[in-house]
């Protein structure tokens, strides 16, 4: 049994993630299969489909608020809206593109843990780091640990190295192997591998020891890629 995990990024409109999570929902009802599964659409599609069975919608982003004046951001007081209760947190988008910094990442992790929500905890090294070696790589992805409560028990970690993320690039077996099996020693808790994962690959990125599933974006957009990449991990 496999966890398995697609973010849509700034991707789908309301109509096609109310169309995918019905059809994923009509098929995780029919197959009986039993992977852990969750879907991340973008927050403005949230109220688009009717209760999920069988899976969990979460969400990509929040503030640690209820409310209060944080421009654009959205907090607890909207996500008790749609009943949602899992959330991503240490994306490497929002670490490099958006500017997160382990601080602020640290006080969202806190927030939420507090609140009981199931947080994926999103850690991974850049290309400059990798290419200085595994030791070099760990004591990156420890950094990434600094104020984190490994112990928390509704915790699922997501190992994502930066420079496979949307690049078409996995990393390979033995590069997960080494990040996995290195963390796994120190924590243990759910480790999903995340990083071009495709309806190719995700079987046996899957079958790889200490790797618990996957957190997908680009392979996991098209619903009939993401039925596939469910039925190969069953
Ligand atoms: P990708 O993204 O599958 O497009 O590489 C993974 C992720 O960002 O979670």
């Amino acid at each position: 049994m496999a966890i398995i995990a697609s973010n849509f990024k700034t991707n789908h409109t309301r109509k096609s993630t109310s169309l995918f999570v019905n059809e994923v929902n009509d098929y995780l009802k029919k197959s009986g299969i039993k992977n852990e599964v969750y879907v991340f659409p973008t927050a403005t599609s949230l109220d688009t489909f009717q209760t999920v069975s069988n899976f969990t919608i979460g969400v990509q982003n929040a503030y640690a608020t209820a409310s209060g004046s944080f421009t654009g951001e959205i907090g607890t007081s909207q996500l008790d809206e749609f009943e949602i209760k899992t959330i991503l947190i240490g994306h490497s988008e929002r670490r490099h593109i958006l500017g997160e910094s382990q601080e602020e990442i640290t006080k969202k992790y806190e927030f939420y843990k507090n609140l009981g929500y199931k947080i994926i905890y999103c850690i991974g090294e850049p290309l400059e780091v990798k290419n200085q070696g595994i030791e070099k790589t760990l004591e990156y992805i420890y950094e990434q640990f600094v104020g984190i409560d490994i112990n928390y028990e509704n915790l699922i970690l997501a190992y994502e190295p930066v420079w496979a993320i949307g690049t078409g690039v996995t990393a390979t077996n033995q590069d997960i192997k080494n990040v996995h099996n290195a963390i796994k020693v120190k924590i243990s808790k759910p480790l999903l591998y995340g990083g071009s994962v495709k309806v190719e690959n995700v079987r046996e990125i899957c079958q790889i020891q200490n790797v618990d599933g996957a957190l997908i974006g680009t392979a996991s957009w098209k619903v009939e890629d993401f039925i596939q990449i469910l039925e190969n991990t069953k």
